[in-house]
């Protein structure tokens, strides 16, 4: 059975007829070589894992260590875990400290915030993660935000980590070569295509286990089939406003943001944020726009990132006590210019009360006192409704990661193996899961990993175990 499943790894069947007999030709005619040797000509079991992430590092160290007889080759088309090397602006925020309780922790996966619910996290969760890597030479440190780095500041101490582990346990590493294709043979075993992308010739292996865990990784054109695309997730606003431009730099420690795009259902609540908003060049980013362009990432693609967003910059004053304290202040300070004073209840900076009354269309050297009650209303009115057209999606350095994949449903995310093929698992950005910004996307490969591995690990020291007893008892 060729796998044809909703993954970007696999291939159409249509695909793999067009191109499989030019394939076998040259296949036969090309010498075996080193490591179709290495990996075939052994008795013990093979895993292979597809793909050096986070995600399959991390389930191929758990499997070897579970089952030491197991043999464990992780496949890496580039750099073994290049995503771990760049992320959190080169610190890696490894996982989240802040969410202890499994529920609150799956609210933050817009994509598997339903399915996670269960026992994912439960199973191995962010304090696991947290010791995991304490346990093994990376002291970790939480953040007041609750993201968690190593100490070091530095994401080559969690890189050199993981690649040290899986050298002491005996994973076998190979990089440079694509999985290019994979199917399942009448026995039950996985026939593995691997080679360069660029070259027309493969070699061929085959495996009892397979673990998918290629991240995001687009794989090539005329082999895709996908079952939901993947789309862009976290990343900034941009908002064509010259006069918002020039606030760059300007942070906000908490707004309410709600966005509004034409293909948004009216139930989707959380399009509606909290929390801290920062100005740059091109528009708004921090916390609250990230996790709107996470929950919001589906219908943000499709309404090719226009929309409106409502900014409500005094989330703990209502509208009617903003105008009172607007006319207090309009008393006590009547012979004032506008722009030089304005109520310190609002918590706002001098330059963005200027851009208040600039958008209001008051005079900055307008007197307190001149200020009309209308304009008093429109004033309150800004600070609690103010719009921006969002144009387009900006970049987020520091972490970016996409939402779509293997659907859920099709997994049992108490072992992370297929409910369609035996023997065949994934785990990490892979499947149909994305977190908001702040570890929860390594936690996801993390526990994914973990699961898979262990789940593996298990049936291999099982079937050996039961072989061992058989051979005993010829
Ligand atoms: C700039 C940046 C910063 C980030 N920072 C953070 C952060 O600080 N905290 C956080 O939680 N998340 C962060 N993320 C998200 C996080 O990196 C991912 O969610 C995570 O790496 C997913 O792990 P993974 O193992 O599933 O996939 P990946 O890390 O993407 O690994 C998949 C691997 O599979 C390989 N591959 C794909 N196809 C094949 C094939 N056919 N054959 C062989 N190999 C293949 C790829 O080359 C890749 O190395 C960041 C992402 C980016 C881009």
């Amino acid at each position: 059975m060729n796998l044809n499943l909703a993954n970007p790894l696999w291939v159409p069947v249509k695909a793999l007829l067009c191109r499989t007999s030019r394939r076998r030709r040259i296949f036969t005619a090309t010498a075996i070589n080193s490591l179709t040797e290495k990996v075939n000509n052994d008795e013990n079991e093979l895993l292979v894992v597809v793909g050096g992430g986070a995600a399959g590092v991390y389930g191929a160290i758990r499997a070897k260590t579970l089952s030491p007889d197991l043999r464990v080759l992780v496949i890496e088309k580039g750099r073994f875990l290049s995503k771990v090397k760049i992320s959190g602006g080169g610190r890696c925020n490894v996982t989240n400290g802040h969410c202890t309780d499994t529920i609150r922790l799956a609210e933050n996966y817009p994509r598997g915030n339903k399915e996670l619910k269960g026992s994912f996290f439960f199973t191995h969760g962010p304090a696991d993660t947290m010791s995991w890597f304490s346990e093994h030479g990376v002291p970790l440190k939480v953040e007041d935000d609750g993201r968690v780095f190593p100490v070091s500041d530095n994401s080559a101490s969690v890189v050199d980590c993981l690649l040290n582990e899986a050298n002491i346990r005996g994973v076998r590493v190979e990089k440079g070569k694509s999985v290019l294709t994979a199917s399942t043979k009448p026995d039950g075993k996985f026939h593995i295509k691997v080679g360069k992308r660029s070259a027309d010739t493969f070699e061929s292996i085959e495996a009892s286990y397979l673990l998918i865990a290629t991240g995001s990784s687009q794989q090539p054109p005329n082999l895709v089939i996908l079952s939901s695309i993947p789309v862009p997730s976290l990343f900034t606003f941009k908002i064509s406003d010259p006069l918002l431009a020039e606030l760059a730099g300007i942070s906000f420690s908490k707004v309410q943001a709600k966005l509004k795009l034409e293909t948004s259902r009216p139930d989707l609540s959380n399009l509606v944020q909290i929390g801290p908003m920062l100005v740059t060049h091109w528009g708004l980013s921090g916390p609250v726009i990230l996790r709107l362009s996470a929950w919001g990432a589906r219908h943000l693609f499709t309404s090719e990132y226009k929309g409106l967003l409502i900014v409500d910059f005094i989330p703990d004053i209502n509208i009617e006590t903003a105008k009172s304290i607007l006319k207090q202040h309009k008393l006590q300070f009547s012979k004032h210019k506008v722009a030089n004073t304005f109520p310190p209840q609002f918590g706002l900076v001098n330059r963005f009360w200027r851009y208040i009354l600039d958008r209001e269309g008051s005079s900055r050297d307008t007197l307190w006192a001149s200020l009309s009650n209308n304009s008093l209303s429109s004033i309150s009115d800004l600070l609690k409704h103010c719009t921006f057209q969002v144009t387009g999606k900006g970049q987020y350095k520091d972490e970016f990661v996409t939402a779509g994949g293997v659907p859920l449903s099709e997994i049992s995310l108490k072992t992370m193996e297929s409910k369609l093929v035996p023997n065949l698992f994934f785990a990490g950005e892979v499947l149909n899961v994305d977190g908001v910004t702040g570890g929860f996307n390594f936690q996801n490969a993390w526990s994914g990993g973990y699961i898979a591995g262990t789940h593996i690990g298990k049936l291999a020291s099982n079937r050996s175990s039961t072989e061992t007893k058989v051979i005993g008892l010829l």
